[in-house]
């Protein structure tokens, strides 16, 4: 065995299949959870719908390589996410765009408004909240601060338990200021739904006669890293080929430099007895209820049912045993990261990959482009 392999998300389970398939080696994939696809999982529930376990997952790229890679192991429908959000008694859309400036202000205002940006931004581009804000402008001034206090604010609160300024930019530029009228959550030129859900496209990705799969296994149990010496021993017999991981890097070094926080969430499925609930996939909750969304995934998988499911989202902070969703990115806390890494580089046997890995918040197209990458640069 050359290869062991911490995880079966996208980044374990892309660079099994590549090693599995291109190099012809053999691979054991540890997993602790008791089903393949981390958090992509999704399953049929009993009201015969697609839902995604550890919440909405939507396949967005503008990497045809990504697109044309994924393709071997799925048919797709074509889906284009959308989004609302409950401000003021009124769902208007998300990203905020040309589109909700009409439907929350007087048509006079919101002419003034469009007119604004435009002479200030090219149509199409996608402004920051924490960049309007930055505007001197007395009426661009007025639909930042609207913006910021109306979609970010509390929304951030609950999510992060923060100030949007006090995060990195990155995050609340996820969700910009859009300059025009696409209401689509995201541009990305490819966008769409596995036929048959997510989980699918990791079996056919793992159904290789080379690769071994070890559920319900926590790494801890079969591995145990020397990091003086720099040896790995699985069951207490030295392994000598690659560690691919892909769990929290803190916990691999028994938290030497101390916890790195994550957010994490309860997630609260519901049935509820008719045919459709909302008007689109995900409303975001900015500033009522404790959780952020409700996503319906009907819209997401069109299925034809009496019932609906929908999922409600309450943030919280992760705590040992809970599922580390997102790492919290502040500047003290990538340092932090920074000292793991450094001591993961100059070990040359582990190769790390992944959202909890790399403590960063990438998209399921990031991960994928980067297994893909690091099975070039290191591994081929
Ligand atoms: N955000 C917000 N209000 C919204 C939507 C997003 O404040 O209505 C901010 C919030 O800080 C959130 C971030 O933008 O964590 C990224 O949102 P995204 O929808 O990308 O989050 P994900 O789907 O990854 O949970």
């Amino acid at each position: 065995m050359k290869f062991i392999i911490i995880g079966a998300g996208f980044a374990g389970s892309v660079l099994a299949e590549r090693i599995a398939n291109t190099l012809n080696k053999k691979v054991l994939i540890i997993e602790k959870r008791n089903h393949i696809g981390g958090n992509c999982y999704d399953y049929k529930d009993r009201n015969g719908i697609i839902v995604h376990k550890y919440g909405p997952h939507l396949f967005h790229t503008d990497f045809k390589e990504v697109w044309d890679y994924l393709s071997n192991f799925t048919d797709w429908s074509i889906y284009h996410h959308k989004v609302l959000a409950f401000i003021d008694g009124k769902k208007v859309p998300i990203p905020f765009n040309f589109n909700t400036i009409e439907q929350l202000f007087p048509s006079t205002f919101a002419k003034k408004l469009q007119e604004k940006l435009l002479n200030r931004y090219q149509y199409g581009s996608k402004v920051p909240i924490l960049e309007l804000k930055k505007e001197k402008d007395e009426d661009l001034k007025f639909l930042a601060n609207f913006v910021y206090e109306k979609v970010f604010k509390n929304y951030t609160a609950k999510q992060w338990n923060m100030k949007p300024e006090d995060i990195d930019p990155e995050v609340t530029a996820r969700v910009p200021v859009f300059i025009g009228k696409d209401d689509r959550y995201f541009n990305d030129k490819y966008q769409a739904v596995p036929k048959e859900g997510y989980t699918k496209i990791f079996k056919n990705m793992l159904n290789n006669k080379n690769i071994k799969l070890l559920l319900n296994t926590d790494f801890k149990e079969v591995l145990q890293v020397d990091f003086e010496k720099k040896k790995i021993y699985f069951f207490g017999n030295e392994f000598k080929g690659k560690l691919i991981f892909t769990g929290m890097i803190d916990e691999l070094f028994d938290y030497r430099f101390g916890k790195l926080p994550y957010r994490s969430l309860n997630l609260k499925f519901e049935t509820i007895e008719k045919e459709y609930f909302q008007e689109v996939a995900t409303v975001n909750y900015p500033n009522d209820y404790d959780f952020t969304r409700i996503t319906e995934f009907k819209h997401i998988h069109p299925t034809k049912a009496d019932k609906t499911t929908i999922l409600k989202e309450y943030p919280k902070e992760y705590k040992e045993n809970d599922i580390p969703y997102y790492p919290v990115f502040t500047k003290e806390n990538r340092q932090k990261y920074n000292k793991y890494k450094e001591l993961v580089q100059n070990f040359e046997q582990i190769i790390p990959i992944g959202r909890l890995a790399d403590y960063r918040y990438y998209n399921m197209d990031d991960i994928i482009k980067r297994a893909l990458d690091i099975f070039e640069e290191k591994i081929r």
